[in-house]
């Protein structure tokens, strides 16, 4: 006897189960069949219950976009599904790092997915730090929405919620900078079934989840991947480096040679637009950093 599909949203992710969110809101623990795609967390799946409170996902849902992280083997592992957006945190403290919010905007910009600056603990901004601040990120501001904001004073906490209003989006950012302060702001009744489900799991209690998501208030769905790291530079070769930095690319077709990596001054139009200021100094310095990260043979 065959029993009817169900349609689901993958709201967390264990070891080796799913948990399932029905259409009224209800959460089963699931298994996936082998020769599905591994699901993960804001998959749309087809699913049949199998016991109560547990089922199996019989399919995943064609993506909109996918964020993976390498695994065992050097194989990319899903790790977020269907975003359409990346808030990268920075704070004034710890301090913050452009090269990686530079990494984070190169792996956004070959996913498909729009990327938010967001400058938290603004209330720490004395005037020589905002100085500073002002000055490194001129060069953001001209290519990215940049919001300042306080998860401890509440300020810009409004054009957050506005920015996230029916979108789904993800925290990126340095452990430290006010990422969970800045979830806890957003979502205050956070539902805590999916966390009382892990410790019910049948493969034992503590099992810890890689990603969770959360509906927002407001509409929307905000993810939160506590710990991986899936903004690293695999898979990323020269070209989608350079398109990373998205106030190259009007330059790239004017290079000389097609496969310019905008090293070498010769016939580069990259280069040239950094020498006449029409690219930021600081942007280009720290794309020849990444692209000397990046594996030889890209
Ligand atoms: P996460 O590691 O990115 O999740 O950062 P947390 O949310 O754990 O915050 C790290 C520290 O920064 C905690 O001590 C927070 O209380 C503090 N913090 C978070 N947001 C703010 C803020 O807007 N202003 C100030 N002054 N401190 C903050
Ligand atoms: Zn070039």
């Amino acid at each position: 006897m065959s029993v009817p599909l169900r349609s689901g949203l993958v709201v967390a992710h264990y070891g080796r189960g799913w948990a399932v969110e029905d259409e009224q809101g209800d959460i089963f623990l699931c298994h996936a069949l082998r020769r599905v795609p591994v699901p993960c967390v804001g998959d749309r799946v087809r699913w049949e219950q199998t016991d109560p409170g547990h089922g199996r996902i019989v399919e995943v849902l064609p993506r909109k976009t996918l964020l993976t992280r390498p695994g065992r083997g050097g194989r990319l592992r899903p790790v977020a599904a269907n975003l359409d957006q990346v808030l990268i945190v920075i704070a004034p403290e710890p301090p913050y790092d452009l090269l990686l919010v530079d990494q984070y905007l190169v792996v956004c910009e070959n996913h498909d997915l729009t990327p938010l600056i967001v400058v938290n603990k603004i209330d720490l901004l004395d005037p020589a730090r905002r100085q500073r601040l002002n000055d490194d990120l001129a060069p953001y501001r001209a290519l990215y929405p940049v919001l300042e904001v306080s998860a401890k004073t509440g300020l810009g906490i409004t054009a957050l919620r506005d920015a996230l209003k029916d979108k789904a989006s993800m925290f990126a950012g340095q452990s430290g900078v006010g990422k969970s302060s800045l979830l806890r702001t957003l979502i205050p009744d956070r539902d805590v079934r999916i966390g009382e489900l892990s410790a019910t799991t049948r493969r034992g209690r503590h099992t810890t989840t890689t990603a969770m998501l959360f509906h927002l208030p407001e509409g929307g769905i905000l993810i939160d991947t506590p710990g991986v790291a899936v903004f690293g530079l695999a898979g990323i070769d020269f070209r989608q480096l350079a398109h990373g930095y998205r106030e190259f690319r009007p330059y790239i077709p004017r290079c000389r040679f097609n496969d310019c990596r905008h090293v070498d001054d010769l016939g580069c139009a990259v280069r040239k637009a950094v020498e006449q200021g029409e690219i930021s100094q600081a942007r280009y310095r720290r794309y020849l950093k990444l692209l000397g990260k990046l594996p030889e043979i890209s």
